[in-house]
């Protein structure tokens, strides 16, 4: 028995989960859940609220049995190109993730101060870092170069990076799981559709195309990003309407997508305005679905064969009325959601196109604490 505690450090909030991993192949075997939790407005000016990284993490820990603690996962945002597995953590790994906080700068310092904190309070015990970027790191040049200047582009570091590295990463080994076929041999398309939500093109475990790039900002619609658009939108903004570089910035990443369009970034929020016959909520849904299918086409071709799609995280995992017309009149493709099937109130991992479809629709539960605790052992051991 190994017991390894998750750390995710956002900017204002600290996620924490301590795992029981019974031994054997990590993958294969379920952890037990000794305790976990949020603390919240790290930072905020208001009663009770903790003062920074620092005291909210010596409080969470003061709690939490961490004799004979193995190792603490960290969760950190951007690895840039310098990350393509996890790492040890010394001052050499502390100083090259500062170093990227320019490319990550709402997400890196806080990771940096789990960090910083995890290893004064626990010396002796391993601290890894588990990247969100480091799974794309398997996409080829022309997958992960952007068309501009390319002397400026190596200089400032334009790249596609991709997120949700971890959750693509367990969700396509699972789906090879629940199809009992090897994952070498499995091309599947990850929906990663949370509040922050990507698509990946995973063929046969590595990452072949995704669609966040140098930030989480672009490809699908999300709770409050805009997602993909025309870069001549940011010019505009600026020339002609006049707003700084940081309010277009702002507009972007936090009243754009579902917020922007239908004033709610909460897809239970949307569908239930949509259900009540709110315009603005059914043309959110729509762009929301379509934008999917599109990335939906573009890697099926990118793949050439693709045996799977699999939806995850909270609006993966939890609307079929997304999943439904996310993939509406794909059947020539081979690509058909079972309307009962979609509609169960299952929760496990399972497929929900019909029995025998060309393309297997699955429904897969991500866990990415579970996937930094895994990947965690993975370097310690
Ligand atoms: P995060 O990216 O913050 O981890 P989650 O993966 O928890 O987010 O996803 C949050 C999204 O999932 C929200 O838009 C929420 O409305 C949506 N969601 C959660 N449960 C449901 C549900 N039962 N039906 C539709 N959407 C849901």
């Amino acid at each position: 028995m190994t017991r390894v505690l998750v750390l995710n450090c956002g900017s204002s909030s600290v996620k924490y989960r301590l795992l029981d991993v019974p031994s054997g192949r990590v993958d294969e075997v379920e952890p037990a859940v000794v305790a976990s939790g949020t603390v919240e407005r790290i930072g905020e000016d208001a009663p009770g609220a903790p003062r920074d990284h620092a005291e909210a993490l010596a409080t969470v820990m003061a709690g939490l049995p961490l004799d004979g603690l193995t190792a603490v996962g960290h969760r950190v945002v951007h690895g840039g190109l310098t990350f393509t597995a996890p790492a040890i953590v010394d001052d050499t790994v502390i100083a090259a993730i500062r170093e990227l906080v320019p490319l990550a700068p709402l997400h890196n310092p806080a990771n940096l101060a789990g960090i910083e904190v995890a290893r004064a309070l626990l010396p002796g015990v391993p601290q890894v870092a588990v990247f969100d970027t480091a799974f794309h790191r398997t996409l080829s040049p022309a997958a992960s170069t952007y068309a501009i200047d390319a002397e400026t582009a190596t200089r400032y570091g334009i790249h596609r990076y991709g997120f949700h590295g971890t959750s693509h990463a367990i969700v396509s080994r699972r789906t090879a799981t629940l199809l009992d076929r090897p994952l070498a041999e499995v091309n599947t398309i990850t929906l990663h559709l949370g509040n922050g939500a990507s698509a990946c093109a995973v063929e046969g475990g590595r990452s072949v195309a995704t669609s966040m790039g140098l930030s989480p900002l672009e490809g699908l619609v999300m709770g409050t990003r805009s997602g993909d658009l025309d870069p001549t939108i940011i010019f505009h903004l600026h020339r002609v309407a006049g707003m700084p570089i940081d309010e277009i910035d702002d507009l972007l990443n936090r009243r754009s997508g579902l917020a922007g369009l239908a004033g709610v970034n909460d897809m239970r929020g949307l569908l239930a305005r949509r259900a009540g016959g709110d315009r603005a909520a059914a043309l959110a849904f729509e762009v929301y679905c379509r934008r999917i299918r599109s990335y939906v086409g573009a890697y099926y071709a990118e793949l050439g064969r693709l045996d799977a799609i699999t939806f995850t995280a909270g609006v993966g995992e939890n609307a079929p009325a997304v999943r439904a017309a996310a993939l509406a009149g794909l059947d020539r493709l081979g690509i058909e959601v079972d309307p009962v099937r979609n509609d169960t109130p299952e929760r496990g991992a399972r497929v929900i196109s019909p029995p025998g479809a060309p393309v297997a629709v699955c429904v897969v539960p991500t866990d990415e604490e579970w996937e930094i605790a895994s990947q965690t052992l993975g370097v310690v051991s």
